[in-house]
C-alpha cells in the first residue's frame, strides 16, 4: 500500500535532519503536503519529485545557522545536501591528497567554513584516501563538535585560528607534501623568481616555527602569517593553505608548492646555474595576480626588491642587481647555485645522521 505523506510527517523528517529524498517514490503526497514542499522551494536543498506529476520539489534545510540555533537545525543543517556537496568535496581533495602521497597515514586535514562560526572538518584516525561523506566532522570555531559520529582532527585548532584570523579563508588544506615538507624541515624558504605558477598563485612561503601537531601555540604561530600569505610551511612538519574560493583551490596551492620545491630541488641537482626571472617580469606577474583579486604583499614594491631572495641567497640586495644575459634577459644566478649547493650539502649531512 502506498504510504500517504502529510505536513506533519515532512515537518517531522525535516526536524529530524533527515533527507527528504528518503520519502518512498510511490508516496502520496496530500495536497496541503505538495503546497507545503512548494512553498519552499527555490530557497530549499532537499529535491525530491512529485510522483504524482513528476515536477521536482524542494524542502528548505534551516536558513542562518548558529552555535545557538536548536540542535535539530544544526542537525538538518548538517545532513541537508548543500552540506552534503562540500562534504563530498572534501573527500574529493582528501583523495587527491592521498593519490599524490601528500598525506601518509592518518596524516592531513581539509576544512570548510560554511558559516560565520561553523566549519566542516575531516575526522582524527582515518585515511584521507578513504573518507566518506558521513565520516565528516561539524564543528564552532573553538573546536566544539556539533555534529558527526566520528572525532573530529585535533589539528583542527590550526585551520580555525586560520578562519579566525584571516575573514577571507573559507576552506583550508593541511597535508606533508615531501618536498615541500623537506624545506620546511631545513627551515629554507622556497626561493622566488623561478617559476612563474607559484608567483601568481601563491607568492612567497613563510615558515612557522615547529610545535606540537593539535596545540593551540601550534594555531597562533600559524595564522600570524596568513594575513600576508596563504600558503605557510609548518617547520618540521608540512604545509596548510587557505583559499577565499574553495577548498580545490586551497588544494591547488598545494600541488603548486609541492610541484616548485621539487622542480627547484631536481634544478639544484643538474650541475648547471639556476636562472631567475627579472624583478620587471615578477612585476607583470604581480599585475596578473591583482587582476585575479590574489593579495600579495609584494604589490607595491620597488623592482629590486622583488627578487633579492635575501633569506635564500644571503647577501644578495637590491643594492647588486642580477646580471642579465644577452639572449633572453633572464638572470644567470651564480649566487642561487652556490647556495642550493650548500643547502643540499647541509640537508645531506643532517639526514646522515643518526
Ligand atoms: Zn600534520
Amino acid at each position: 500500500m502506498r504510504q500517504v505523506i502529510s505536513v506533519r510527517d515532512i515537518e517531522e523528517l525535516i526536524r529530524r535532519g533527515e533527507n527528504v529524498r528518503s520519502l518512498p517514490d510511490d508516496a502520496l503526497l496530500t495536497p496541503s503536503a505538495r503546497d507545503f514542499l512548494r512553498d519552499l522551494e527555490g530557497n530549499g536543498v532537499y529535491k525530491v519529485t512529485d510522483s504524482s506529476n513528476g515536477t521536482p520539489i524542494a524542502a528548505a534545510a534551516p536558513k542562518n545557522i548558529t552555535t545557538k540555533s536548536s540542535k535539530a537545525d544544526i542537525d538538518a543543517f548538517f545532513r541537508c545536501a548543500d552540506i552534503h556537496k562540500l562534504k563530498e568535496e572534501i573527500c574529493d581533495v582528501g583523495k587527491r591528497l592521498w593519490q599524490r602521497a601528500y598525506v601518509d597515514g592518518n596524516g592531513g586535514n581539509i576544512a570548510i567554513r560554511v558559516s560565520d562560526e561553523l566549519v566542516l572538518c575531516t575526522p582524527t584516525l582515518v585515511s584521507k584516501g578513504f573518507m566518506k561523506p558521513e565520516d565528516i566532522c561539524f564543528v564552532d570555531l573553538e573546536g566544539n563538535q556539533f555534529c558527526g559520529p566520528k572525532k573530529r582532527t585535533s589539528e583542527i585548532l590550526m585551520h580555525l585560528e586560520i578562519m579566525k584570523r584571516q575573514p577571507r579563508a573559507k576552506a583550508t588544506v593541511h597535508c606533508h607534501p615531501p618536498h615541500a615538507t623537506a624545506f620546511a624541515v631545513a627551515q629554507v624558504e622556497p626561493p622566488t623568481c623561478m617559476i612563474p605558477e607559484i608567483e601568481v598563485f601563491i607568492g612567497k612561503v613563510p615558515i612557522a616555527p615547529y610545535r606540537t601537531p593539535g596545540t593551540p601555540e601550534m594555531g597562533k604561530l600559524v595564522a600570524d602569517l596568513v594575513d600576508q600569505h596563504n600558503t605557510v610551511l609548518m617547520g618540521n612538519h608540512g604545509a596548510v593553505s587557505w583559499s577565499h574560493v574553495s577548498v580545490e583551490d586551497a588544494y591547488f596551492k598545494m600541488e603548486i608548492l609541492e610541484a616548485y620545491c621539487r622542480t627547484v630541488w631536481v634544478a639544484s641537482q643538474l650541475g648547471a646555474p639556476l636562472k631567475t626571472f627579472s624583478a620587471q617580469h615578477l612585476q607583470d606577474l604581480l599585475k596578473i595576480k591583482q587582476t585575479l583579486g590574489i593579495p600579495d604583499p609584494r604589490i607595491g614594491l620597488k623592482e629590486c626588491e622583488l627578487c633579492d631572495n635575501n633569506e635564500w641567497r644571503p647577501g644578495v640586495s637590491c643594492a647588486a642587481p642580477l646580471p642579465v644575459t644577452r639572449e633572453d634577459s633572464s638572470t644567470v644566478d651564480g649566487e642561487a647555485e652556490k647556495v642550493v649547493q650548500q643547502i643540499t650539502t647541509m640537508i645531506m649531512e643532517r639526514m646522515a645522521k643518526p
